[in-house]
């Protein structure tokens, strides 16, 4: 790790003492300067006075850096062209959000109810879209049973989706096809099942605060007891964590699903959620809400890794949680609790904070 190169001529050594740290953020400056005049003034005059920045001006000002200090690390450590190269998975996967939103869940789920999906031929739909969505060659069946497979189906549909949306009158048999089976795939038991590894036709669940865990009722020797459902159970073998955790389609999914609070200053994953006397609420289970005991700035975190951005998301972790790497997702959840989603499903905010994570951990430093 010593024999590091880093640019403008700083050695590994630098990054653990003051004047190193000093030439670094000098050498970070002159690199803003350069890229956007504007914004490094911003910066210079809320260096200079602090207290002149309210919150929301705060939050816009990390926001905006957040590209910048991402190129520059990149730059520093050589490894540009990896960064650019996550940044465009990121946005390779940008259609699989706006077409979940804007047309599976605005309109397919609202035009067809849930039982006229459940009537509908999925398979029949199935095939008529593959020839329309560009499928694998014909010996190369998609594979519904592994993320992957479903995953590359439903951003081939995302994608023609959104081609066709652009010139809507003339594309309206397909948009009726492509409607039809986002309904039957989100709302039918069958369609379910065939995208249970996807993303793409999920819609948020009411939250039923007594039923949060899905049991099944089994009778064991005379015992009647409650148990998870065989397909959820995940087998130990020693200490080792069973989840892997969430990739980074998932986590992208996550980021979009928030609505990025901290813009109209409502981040109670943040701060919490208030009573009208300003004291914080409690949960159904007398659970206080008083979100991010750290002061996290979850909302521009997830806003910028939405954008695509995993070290600029990290950094702005880091500003409150510098040793975020020693956490993950399991050290707490109090922000979910407080989402601002209270009656549905929150946003999963652990996870995309530990994917950014192992986003940034692996890059080729
Ligand atoms: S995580 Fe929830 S509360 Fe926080 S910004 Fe997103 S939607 Fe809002």
């Amino acid at each position: 790790m010593t024999d590091l190169a880093l640019k403008h001529g700083l050695q590994f050594s630098d990054l653990y003492d003051r004047g190193g740290l000093i030439r670094l953020d000098r050498a970070f400056v002159a690199h803003l300067g350069a890229a956007h005049a504007e914004l490094h003034n911003r910066l210079m005059a809320g260096r200079a006075d602090p207290a002149a920045l309210d919150r929301k001006a705060e939050s816009d000002l990390l926001v905006d850096l957040a590209p910048y200090v991402e190129d520059f690390l990149g730059d520093l450590f050589g490894i540009g062209g990896e960064v650019r190269a996550l940044q465009a998975r990121h946005d390779k996967l940008a259609p699989l959000y706006s077409v979940k939103r804007l047309f599976v869940q605005r309109r397919a789920v609202k035009e067809i109810k849930e039982d006229a999906a459940a009537q509908l031929n999925g398979h029949r739909l199935a095939e008529e879209l593959e020839a329309q969505i560009g499928g694998p060659p014909k010996d190369l069946a998609p594979d519904f049973g592994s993320r992957r497979g479903v995953l590359d189906w439903e951003l081939r549909y995302a994608e023609a989706v959104g081609r066709w949306l652009d010139d809507e009158a003339a594309h309206q048999q397909p948009i009726k096809l492509a409607l039809e089976y986002a309904a039957w795939a989100t709302l039918s038991r069958e369609g379910q099942a065939r995208h249970k590894r996807g993303l793409l036709f999920k819609v948020p669940h009411r939250l039923d605060m007594h039923h949060l865990v899905p049991v099944e009722t089994i009778e064991r020797e005379g015992v009647t007891m409650l148990r998870r459902p065989e397909s959820d159970w995940r087998a130990r073998d020693g200490f080792a964590l069973t989840d892997a955790g969430t990739d980074l389609a998932g986590a992208m999914d996550q980021a979009n699903y928030c609505i990025w609070c901290h813009n109209q200053q409502k981040d109670s994953c943040r701060s919490g959620l208030h009573e009208k006397d300003g004291s914080f609420r409690k949960s159904v289970f007398g659970v206080t809400l008083a979100g991010c005991p750290l002061d996290e700035k979850i909302s521009e975190m997830n806003l910028v890794k939405a954008r695509g951005y995993s070290i600029g998301a990290l950094a702005i972790v880091a500003v409150d949680n510098p040793i975020c790497a020693a956490t993950g997702h399991r050290i707490c959840n109090d922000c979910m609790k407080a989402c601002i989603y209270q009656r549905q499903d929150p946003v999963d905010i652990p996870q995309i904070e530990t994917r950014t994570l192992k986003d940034v951990l692996g890059l080729p430093w």
